[in-house]
């Protein structure tokens, strides 16, 4: 565990840019792909329809130029006749003016009298596939028909019917096919909106990223402002930018933590002025109880009742330094140290407790490391990590100090195998008051993050429970050779 660290510092489970860019990309998929779909289906029925138009009508003038009467003399093998020729030559020039790919006349039983393609002879039966069934039965009847769309190979065409009357009777039909032109316009048409639908979707996501950036990176300012706020760091402004909602929020926080700040400088000045109210007759208390001790002989057993109040005035004398410590925080004065000193003096006034504890010690720490730090903060602080450990092992058990060289920084463990913590309690180690000791401050582990951050350094806590505890500290090496004699 790493001091700050909390569960919600992953970040956002569902994104505001994710979300804004998703519900942008399907409106203007909707829109886009809606509006084209209609507008393409309109021109494609309105083009289809005035293809129909064009097929009936010209299929309707070749008719009315070509009269019943004269239809009846197209006999087989008449190929040759002026008449076949000049009827021939008609239909190809009108095949021509009006682009046609093929016109072609034929009598009601299906036969051949006219085919600009010239492959048919007059009354060869034509193959009943290429015929529209059920529009020619229109045509029959004396009407024009029109086929669908379709497709010799790739090449789509339309076919337009008209009827040949010889008087009031349909003795023929006429059939016109025209190359379908406009599906390949409708085709490029509908590729074109398709380009469109698909540029106008990377624009907007383009646009709602950028809008989403806006909007969340000022959200992301003011939840590291409010962490930070939560971690006990007031000093830092909350700053906005922007005059919108946001900005408003922003301003909101601002002046939360104003009113944090002060009431947190109140409640400290408070906690001092009445620390040091107590810790001055309590000197006087123990100083007093000293002299009746001494005065007391060994066997009075009120030797041993003053000597439990001297105990206890000097645990609380403990506690309200902790409180002044607390409430009335020094900048750290950082100066190269020789860790290995720090860490004697600290072992030096620990000794006694873990003694009684039947507790071993060991010390792992190369005599030339230098740290640059606050000496009289580092040692209250590797005070309080050792006196955590002792407390841990009421049973007896191993304290380890270990400290390397780690290029720019020194690396310094506290290790014991005591009772360990759970998750619960490392989530809370580093708050003030927090404690899970009958008589404890809850102040020590505070203090001790306060002195390491204040000296450039860093805490990490390895800890299981009923295994153990590692508190490691990386503090500033300094390259300075200091001289120390040794203890
Ligand atoms: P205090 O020691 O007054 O309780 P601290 O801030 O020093 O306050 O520690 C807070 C709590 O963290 C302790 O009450 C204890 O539960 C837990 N703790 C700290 N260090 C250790 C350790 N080395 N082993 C087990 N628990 C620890
Ligand atoms: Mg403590």
């Amino acid at each position: 565990m790493t001091k700050g660290k909390s569960a919600s510092s992953e970040g956002p489970r569902a994104r505001i840019g994710h979300k804004l860019i998703l519900s942008f990309v399907l409106l203007v998929m909707v829109v886009v792909g809606l509006s084209g779909w209609v507008l393409f289906e309109l021109t494609d029925r309105s083009l289809e329809r005035q293809m129909r138009d064009h097929l009936v009508s010209v299929a309707t003038l070749v008719s009315t130029s070509l009269s019943g009467n004269v239809l009846r003399y197209m006999r087989p093998g008449r190929e040759h006749s002026d008449l076949y020729r000049r009827l021939m030559g008609k239909l190809q020039r009108a095949e021509q003016g009006v682009g046609a790919r093929h016109i072609f006349v034929f009598d009601r039983q299906y036969r051949s009298l006219l085919d600009t393609d010239g492959l048919m002879p007059i009354g060869r039966e034509y193959p009943k596939r290429i015929f529209h069934r059920r529009e020619l039965e229109r045509v029959w009847k004396g009407y024009t028909a029109h086929s669908v769309l379709f497709y010799d190979g790739d090449v789509p065409y339309m076919t337009g019917y008209a009827p040949i009357f010889d008087g009031d009777e349909v003795v023929a039909a006429v059939g016109v096919e025209i190359g379908a032109g406009f599906v390949d316009s409708i085709r490029v048409f509908g590729r074109s909106v398709l380009i469109f639908a698909g540029l106008s979707a990377l624009l907007t996501v383009g646009v709602a990223w950028g809008l989403a950036r806006t909007l969340t990176r000022p959200i992301q300012k003011l939840v590291e402002a409010a962490r930070e706020i939560g971690r006990g760091n007031m000093d830092q402004e909350v700053a906005t930018a922007s005059d919108d909602e946001i900005g408003y929020l922003g301003e909101a926080m601002e002046e939360m933590r104003r009113k944090l700040a002060a009431r947190d400088a109140q409640l400290r000045l408070m906690l001092g002025g009445v620390a040091h109210e107590i810790r001055n007759p309590l000197g006087s208390i123990e100083l007093y109880a000293g002299l009746i001790a001494g005065d007391l002989p060994a066997s009075d057993e009120r030797k041993q009742h003053i000597e439990k109040v001297i105990e206890e005035v000097r645990r609380l004398n403990g506690v309200t330094s902790e409180f002044l410590e607390f409430a009335r925080p020094a900048p750290a004065q950082p100066q190269p140290t020789v860790l290995a000193r720090l860490v004697a003096d600290a072992a030096f006034l620990l000794a006694p407790e873990m003694q009684a504890a039947g507790i071993s010690y060991e010390e792992h720490i190369a005599p030339d490391l230098v740290c640059y730090i606050d000496a009289e903060q580092m040692e209250r602080a590797l005070v309080n990590l050792m006196k955590n450990a002792v407390q841990a092992m009421r049973d007896g058990g191993h304290l380890t100090v270990r400290a390397a060289d780690d290029g720019a920084e020194v690396v310094v463990e506290v290790a014991d195998d005591g009772s360990g913590m759970s998750e619960a309690v490392q989530a809370r180690l580093f708050e003030p008051f927090f404690t899970t000791k009958e008589q404890g401050s809850g102040l020590g582990m505070a203090l001790v993050a306060r002195a390491v951050e204040e000296n450039r350094g860093r805490i990490e806590i390895d800890s299981r429970q009923g295994e153990g505890t590692v508190c490691r500290l990386r503090l500033p090496q300094s390259k300075d050779r200091v001289p120390w004699a040794g203890f």
